[in-house]
């Protein structure tokens, strides 16, 4: 949960991620252990460095997310964020390729488009967020499901992009959006900081 003054209450802040492996091992058993050393993901500047404990989230960026939101209504809006070291350079407006009011998901065009920007920039993909527009900021099943891809091997579900956080954005409340950011855990989200500044 995010103030208006960039501090923050909820959980999150007592987990810490163990340092990344330099060579991930798809064959480990304990799923704790895949789930935060995978690096399947091929989203650009993941694999190169250890995620930030907090997402620094400067004001501008924060106001272009809620924008694109109100935007996009009555449908869910979502997008990217990139940036360096855990600090969100910029906030790439997507189009939600479901148009729906419940579910999003990235148009793939769009989204390899940004993703090689990224890479060209030199910066990495931090979060991916949408919007809830009539309930609270926290993953829904669909997100959940989202977020994971079945090791056809394990047959395992693990995070599709594991160095990416999940911001949600609720709008329930119209002039007080509230946003929160996760990961996800053995499946279930785990939150994470992130500083509006
Ligand atoms: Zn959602």
């Amino acid at each position: 949960m995010v103030r208006p003054d960039g501090s923050r209450s909820g959980g999150g802040s007592l987990e810490t991620n163990p340092a990344p492996r330099a060579t991930p091992s798809p064959e480990e058993s304990d799923p704790a252990d895949s789930i935060t050393n995978v690096r399947e993901t091929t989203a650009p500047g993941a694999s190169e460095e250890a995620r930030s404990d907090v997402l620094l989230l400067p004001r501008q960026l924060f106001d272009r997310m809620v924008a694109h939101a109100r935007a996009e209504l009555p449908n869910e809006g979502c997008g990217v964020v990139a940036g360096r070291h855990g600090r969100a350079l910029s906030v790439y407006a997507m189009q939600n390729a479901e148009a729906s009011p419940v579910v999003y998901r990235f148009d793939e065009r769009e989204q390899l488009q940004v993703f090689n920007e990224v890479e060209g920039k030199g910066w990495e993909i931090l979060a991916f967020f949408h919007s809830h527009t009539h309930t609270e900021a926290y993953p829904s099943a669909t997100d959940r499901a989202q977020a994971h891809w079945v090791n056809p091997v394990t047959e395992e579900e693990v995070p599709a992009y594991p160095n990416v956080t999940y911001l949600i954005l609720s709008l329930m409340d119209w002039d007080r959006p509230v946003l929160r950011a996760f990961r996800f855990e053995g499946g279930e989200p785990v939150e994470e900081e992130v500083s509006i500044q």
